[in-house]
């Protein structure tokens, strides 16, 4: 249907052969595979702890059980993000408090506005890494020590992206991560938990699987007849298919990423005479992950216009994102001053990004983008 899909996965024969294998071993739930991924996760990110889990919503719910966060307690997050993050707060029965993110050019969380909103309750800042450029995380984490507060990365968007010497993710006390079709690292379904506290560690380990003492796989190695039930937990674990496919992915990772940073900076050459277009992060000093390509179009353009006239040539575009204050169902949680992220949420479109896409496809988008401009003159 599409000339240029808003994003596409890269899979070959290793892949393909990685699956293969899984099936032939007879073996495919959470297993030595698995682990295996998670040991390559931890070196590639450097954390110590890594549970792979079901999905990146699953991680981040898991996050906020495993801090203790529940019934009257607040947590800080962006309403500018993909609203997985906000549902998994409310899960635990807390409340979510949306802060406004820092400017029209940087889509993060604003450290200053998150201040604004801590009161007694707030238990912990759940921050999202735009597009995988990192949070001002120093600030964050300043301000989560002097509250005593936890802190919280939604790094969906951002693996292999860095903040400062560290990759982002494992700046908090929980980093989580999405590997769904969409993502950087895709294996269909599939998130990661990340940490360096062993408390944590611990309690995620059992959450993940029912809250059992033992797994089945430690059973099929004899190791255990039986198990405790130490706490109310969750069936997320992943399973060896979707593993094998993420132990290919990962090692294309910096490979793919890279592919990403060259398109957007072509993307950028070609949008530079431009002048109703905006391009947020056009100056970033962290190193990004180049998830998706966002823009601002020009307060006086039409953005259902300029996305159908793109359709009809055949480009797939998207909005990243509604804010979240404005569902129907996150009305009721509604901080309604958030000038700059009501603006972005107005005003942004993505353009396609994926690592296989070429100079061509963006040639071809930004001359539509051109004759867009000339035919509504
Ligand atoms: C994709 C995404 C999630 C959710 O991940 P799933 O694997 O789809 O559950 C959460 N937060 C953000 C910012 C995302 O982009």
């Amino acid at each position: 249907m599409w000339k240029i899909p808003l994003f596409d996965v890269s899979f070959g024969n290793e892949e393909i052969e990685a699956v293969s294998n899984v099936l032939k071993s007879g073996w495919l739930s959470m297993g030595p595979i698995t682990q295996e991924f998670e040991n390559q996760l931890s070196s590639f990110l450097d954390s110590k702890y890594c549970f792979a889990v079901s999905n990146g919503t699953a991680a981040l719910h898991l996050a906020h059980v495993a801090l203790g966060i529940g019934c009257d307690d607040e947590v800080i997050c962006p309403s500018l993000t993909f609203v997985a993050g906000v549902n998994a707060i409310n899960y635990t029965g807390a409340t979510p408090v949306f802060a406004d993110v820092e400017s029209t050019n940087n889509f993060c969380i604003s450290p200053k506005d998150i201040e604004n909103r801590i009161t007694m309750k707030t238990k912990a800042i759940q921050v999202m890494h735009f597009a995988g450029y990192s949070c001002d995380m120093d600030s964050i984490m300043k301000i989560a020590s002097k509250h005593d507060l936890f802190v919280i990365e939604d790094s969906a968007h951002s693996i292999g992206g860095m903040y400062k010497e560290k990759k982002c993710g494992t700046i908090g006390d929980i980093g989580c991560f999405s590997f769904f079709s969409n993502k950087n690292l895709s294996i269909g379904e599939g998130g990661l938990i990340v940490t360096d506290n062993e408390y944590i560690e611990k309690k995620i380990k059992r959450l993940r699987s029912h809250g059992m003492t033992s797994l089945t796989w430690d059973r099929m190695q004899g190791n255990n007849f039986s198990y405790d039930v130490t706490e109310k937990g969750y069936n997320y674990r992943l399973n060896e298919i979707s593993s094998a496919i993420g132990i290919v992915q990962l090692k294309k990772i910096i490979d793919y990423n890279n592919k990403r940073k060259a398109l957007v900076q072509y993307y950028k050459k070609k949008l530079s005479d431009c002048f109703f277009i905006e391009i947020p992060f056009n100056v970033f000093s962290e190193k990004s992950s180049f998830h998706i390509f966002p823009v601002l179009l020009d307060h006086d353009l039409n953005r259902n216009q300029f996305m159908l006239y793109l359709k009809n040539n055949g480009i797939q575009t998207s909005i990243h994102y509604p804010p979240v204050h404005t569902f129907t169902a996150y009305k009721q949680f509604n901080n309604d001053f958030l000038p700059i992220t009501s603006e972005i949420g107005n005003r942004e479109v993505t353009l396609p990004l994926y690592p296989e896409m070429k100079t061509d496809d963006i040639d071809y988008i930004v001359q539509t983008i051109k004759k867009f401009m000339e035919e509504i003159k």
